[in-house]
Parts: structure tokens; C-alpha cells; sequence
């Protein structure tokens, strides 16, 4: 039988493992942390990839501890309301602590295929096409398939493409979970200028948030130290916003990366997927639903053409263009939203204004409408 090692074991790794076994695959993953685990914040996971869970399914399973998105907003830092959208599709567009959709995934893998504690250093590719790969922890073995889903700094990827450190886009992100007194199914979005803040339902109360501020790559909140920071930035903008900080346990703040979109996902039997193929800034909240995407489509290609060039080729060649799209679309919602010019705000938040919930939804249609589990492959 066919063995396939999985680089990787977050949301697109674990998608993947799933999805080729239910295509009769064999599959390990491989973890470079000592467990597997998300970081303490909010992901959505919207109808596109919700449909993959359904075609795998276990989209109980996954649902079970989410918040469905009901009723999605645009404010200005005052409260003003600039859009209403309400999402209307076959499946929910939902938000869950990142934790509970990983735990949600592991449960449809048997643990001997799980290898946490496992950094993958090299790979080389033998004569016969098989992968030999070599871990940090001194363990080596063989695959007939390598599939790298080792994130935004893939080691499988400067193997394979070279193309050296990710984009820095000129601004940093907080994000947290608090709890709050909103209604279960409310969604913001608030624009300030070089500043926003989203808040989306997760479960029972609990509520995922984040900010941004236009700042220096990886720059520190010290010495005045993030909740002042925090505090002192947000302090005027409309409720809940100014309490949120206080009544969150945990806050985490990354510098926003993505990649310039490039082919060649692979080389041999070695393959991409997820951020290691194509990150993307988190403007959409669409970089996990496409590598939930990209998982299962890889895996459907390999059912159709055995693991070959044309299995891999044709996976790129279809989940490229999408990836693509969403990355410059993705790219460009985060530069508006991060002006900082009054004017150039203003300008913004009118054209929002006046854009009709119609006009959002079918923005929306063009993410939300995909079916991967039905293109031909
Ligand atoms: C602030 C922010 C908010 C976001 N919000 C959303 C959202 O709401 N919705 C959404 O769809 N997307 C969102 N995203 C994007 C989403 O987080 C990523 O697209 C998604 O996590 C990618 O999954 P992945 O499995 O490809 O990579 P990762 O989640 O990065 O997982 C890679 C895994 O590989 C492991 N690894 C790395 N190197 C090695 C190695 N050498 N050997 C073994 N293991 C290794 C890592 O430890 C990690 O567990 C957001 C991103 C950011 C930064």
C-alpha cells in the first residue's frame, strides 16, 4: 500500500490526513510540537469549507462547538452602522475557538498516525520517487508521498521553491476571546484609521476578537505593555469595544505575512498545501477554509490519478487561480481598511455606506458559493 507522510499537523495537515484516508489512503502526520495544538483564539470557518466536513462527514462534529454568524456588520469607531449582511446559504457560516476545531479533527484520526515531537529537517527524493525524510529528533524514514502542510515558514517549501521570508504588509494584529453581552449571532467589523477591530461569536457567551495598528514588523507593546496599549488606543470607540481587553485572559499578537501567489507546489512526490502553498493576510478569513479546500481537492486528485505528476499538476492548476484570488482580494480589504488619512477613511467608510446588503451578499457569493467536494477533477 501507498504511504503518504503529512508535514504538518494544523487545520490543512489534519484536513488532509482525513480526507485521504476516507479515499483509502495511508497517512501519518508529522508534528514538530510536542503536541498537537492552535493557538487561544477565534477562527471562521465559513460555508466553502464547512461543505468539505460535510462530504467527509463530520460536520457534527465540527459544528458542535461553534457560533454561527447570523447578522455581520461595518461600523465606524463611533457605532455608526455602514453595512448589515446577513448570510444566507445551504450551511452556516460559523466561528469557533481554534482549539475546538483542532480537537474536532483529531478525533477522526487514530493516534498511531499521529507523531507529535517530529521536526522535519530534510527530505531528499530517492531514485525510485519515494521520499526519504529526516526529523531534528533523529528519525528517519521513507514515503511515496510527501505533502508539505508545514505552515507560513514551510521547510517543505524552501526545498521545493526557495523563495526565502514572507511579505510583511505594514501592520500588527491582537487578537483574544472575551466574553461579552452580545447577541449569540452578532459579527462586527469597526474601522477607525490604521486601526480596526472585529469581533465574531464563538459559543455560549464567548466571543473572538481582534485588532490591528499600522507598525513596525514584530514590533513589542513594551514598555507600556499590551491591555494599556490596547486601553489607551481603543479607549473611545463605540461598546463593547473598550472592554474587551479586560475581559480577555489571553491576548496574542502576530505581524501580518502572506506571500507573493507562485506556482510550482511541486516537485517529484513531494507537494504543498495550506499557508505553506499559499498564505494569505487573515482579511477574509479565508487562509484555513482554503487549505481546508486544498486538502480535500489534493486528495480527490490522488484517488483520480494515483500519486503522479498529473495528480499534483492537476491539484495546482485548479486550486492556484482560487488561491490567488483570494490572496490579492484579501491583500487589498486589508489595505483599505488600514488608511489612515481622514479623508481617504471617510471616502471608504461612504462607499460602504451606501452599498446595499444585496451588493455585500454577492461580494460574499464569490467565497461562500465555492463547492470543491463538486469540481471536476
Ligand atoms: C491573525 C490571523 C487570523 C486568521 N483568521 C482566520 C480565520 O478566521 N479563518 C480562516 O480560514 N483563516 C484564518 N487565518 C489563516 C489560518 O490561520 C491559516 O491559513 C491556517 O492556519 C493554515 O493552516 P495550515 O495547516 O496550512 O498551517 P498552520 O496552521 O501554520 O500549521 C502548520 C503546522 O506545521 C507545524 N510545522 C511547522 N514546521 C514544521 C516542521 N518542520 N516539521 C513538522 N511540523 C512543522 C506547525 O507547528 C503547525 O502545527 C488567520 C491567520 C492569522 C494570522
Amino acid at each position: 500500500m501507498k504511504r503518504i507522510a503529512v508535514i504538518g499537523g494544523g487545520i490543512g495537515g489534519l484536513t488532509a490526513a482525513i480526507s485521504l484516508r476516507s479515499f483509502g489512503f495511508a497517512c501519518d502526520v508529522y508534528e514538530r510540537s510536542p503536541e498537537f495544538r492552535e493557538v487561544g483564539a477565534a477562527i471562521s470557518v465559513w460555508p466553502n469549507a464547512l461543505r468539505v466536513y460535510r462530504q467527509l462527514n463530520m460536520l457534527d462534529s465540527v459544528l458542535e462547538k461553534c457560533g454561527e454568524l447570523k447578522e455581520a456588520y461595518i461600523k465606524t469607531s463611533s457605532g455608526k452602522i455602514l453595512t448589515r449582511t446577513r448570510p444566507a446559504y445551504e450551511l452556516p457560516a460559523v466561528c469557533m475557538h481554534r482549539a475546538d476545531l483542532l480537537n474536532a479533527l483529531l478525533q477522526q484520526l487514530p493516534s498511531e498516525n499521529l507523531h507529535a515531537g517530529h521536526e522535519l529537517q530534510h527530505f531528499k527524493t530517492n531514485n525510485d520517487n519515494t521520499i526519504a525524510l529526516r526529523f531534528k529528533n533523529g528519525r528517519e524514514t521513507t514515503y511515496d508521498l510527501l505533502i508539505g502542510a508545514d505552515g507560513i515558514n514551510s521547510v517543505v517549501r524552501q526545498q521545493l521553491l526557495g523563495d526565502g521570508e514572507p511579505v510583511f504588509r505594514g501592520y500588527n494584529i491582537w487578537r483574544g476571546i472575551a466574553e461579552l453581552p452580545l447577541s449569540q449571532g452578532y459579527g462586527s467589523e469597526t474601522l477607525g484609521r490604521g486601526n480596526r477591530i472585529g469581533i465574531v461569536p464563538i459559543r455560549d457567551g464567548l466571543f473572538g476578537w481582534w485588532a490591528t495598528a499600522n507598525e513596525a514588523l514584530g514590533q513589542t507593546d513594551e514598555p507600556e505593555g499590551t491591555l494599556l496599549k490596547l486601553k489607551r488606543i481603543f479607549s473611545d470607540w463605540h461598546d463593547p469595544i473598550p472592554q474587551l481587553f479586560d475581559s480577555s485572559p489571553q491576548i496574542i499578537k502576530n505581524s501580518l505575512v502572506d506571500r507573493v501567489p507562485r506556482r510550482g507546489w511541486s516537485k517529484g512526490n513531494a507537494v504543498l498545501i495550506g499557508d505553506a502553498a499559499h498564505p494569505t493576510t487573515p482579511n477574509l478569513g479565508q487562509g484555513a477554509c482554503v487549505a481546508i479546500e486544498g486538502a480535500y481537492l489534493l486528495s480527490r486528485c490522488l484517488a483520480k490519478y494515483g500519486i503522479s505528476a498529473q495528480a499534483l499538476s492537476t491539484y495546482e492548476a485548479l486550486h492556484f487561480p482560487r488561491t490567488k484570488y483570494i490572496n490579492k482580494n484579501s491583500l487589498l480589504v486589508g489595505q483599505l481598511g488600514q488608511w489612515q488619512n481622514p479623508v481617504a477613511a471617510s471616502l471608504r467608510n461612504l462607499i460602504f455606506y451606501l452599498q446595499p446588503e444585496k451588493a455585500s451578499l454577492k461580494i460574499l457569493d464569490k467565497y461562500f458559493n465555492y463547492d470543491v467536494t463538486q469540481i471536476p477533477v
